[in-house]
């Protein structure tokens, strides 16, 4: 018997399961006044960048950060008879990105060869290196590679390198076409020197962007040489004459960003520059 759907929600579609930086919102450590409410609100809280794709076929998830539980409960439960999981999609292996990727192994889910794609290295790092290891000898996934790219129930995503800290992996951004419309999903990236962003804007319907840092002052207390990022205000600056830039939301945002505030100054400032401000929770028709 065909499964039985609830309304619109089975259409092919992306969910923005995150808008935070790695370490989530708010971030490990920090009393400060850009954390100290979310500690005690967690309506206020944000969990860190990840993109559910739902179709009727399964769903799936771009990225496996450590809020990997709660992301996949936002999805709600599947259709009777439908995958908890259909596979998930990596970027690269930091924190954010990866971490969650245990929670498919015996001590929680125990899934049963859920498919996982990425990169020759990052396979590598986890055919190769214990307790990654563990979920391939006992069958709770199996790596699919992401170089040719991926097919996904109705959505096909491929891969485009970007230059990041590579210490484990490479850092892929994801290219995602859906049967009606195009995604980019693009968490890290160092900075847009050798990227070509106006022109990937013209290819996509929506852009999902590295918007870590809004401003150079937020980060005085740490050097920035150690975490590079571009600037969400150079970012505008650099697409200021691009049309395209409507397409944008600024995601991957760090507990400082005053991005993360849709009422702050910084927040209106970047819908008054014809971008978009993401919206954690927000879903986008593919
Ligand atoms: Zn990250
Ligand atoms: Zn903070
Ligand atoms: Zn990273």
């Amino acid at each position: 018997m065909h499964p039985v759907y609830v309304g619109v929600t089975m259409y092919p579609q992306a969910h923005l399961l995150g808008i935070a930086q790695d370490g989530g919102h708010p971030h490990i450590g920090c009393w400060r006044p850009c954390c100290a409410e979310a500690w005690n609100n967690p309506a206020l809280a944000h969990r860190p960048a990840c993109l559910g794709l739902v179709s009727d076929e399964g769903r799936w998830l771009l990225d496996a950060t450590p809020d990997l539980p709660a992301q996949l409960a936002a999805l709600g439960p599947p259709p009777e008879g439908g995958e908890i999981l259909s596979g998930v999609v990596l970027t690269h292996a930091h924190l954010g990105h990866l971490a969650g990727l245990l929670q498919l192994g015996r001590e929680a889910l125990a899934t049963r060869s859920v498919a996982v794609w990425a990169m020759p290295r990052m396979r590598r790092m986890i055919e190769e290196n214990l307790p990654w290891s563990l979920l391939l000898e006992h069958g709770h996934v199996t790596l699919q590679p992401l170089e040719c790219g991926a097919r996904l129930g109705p959505f096909v995503v491929t891969p485009e390198r970007v230059d990041h800290r590579n210490e484990a992996s490479e850092t892929v951004a994801l290219h995602v076409r859906g049967p009606n419309r195009t995604l980019l999903y693009l968490p890290d990236i160092d900075d847009w020197s050798r990227y070509p962003l106006a022109d990937r804007l013209k290819g996509v319907d929506r852009a999902y962007i590295d918007g870590t840092f809004y401003a150079a002052d937020e980060i005085g207390w740490r050097d920035p040489a150690t975490v590079p990022h571009p600037l969400v205000v150079r970012t505008m600056e650099l697409l200021a004459d691009v049309p395209e830039r409507s397409k944008v939301q600024f995601i991957h945002l760090n507990h400082t960003n005053p991005l993360l505030d849709p009422a702050s100054e910084a927040s209106a400032e970047v819908r008054r520059r014809g971008f978009g401000v993401a919206r954690q929770g927000a879903s986008y028709a593919l």
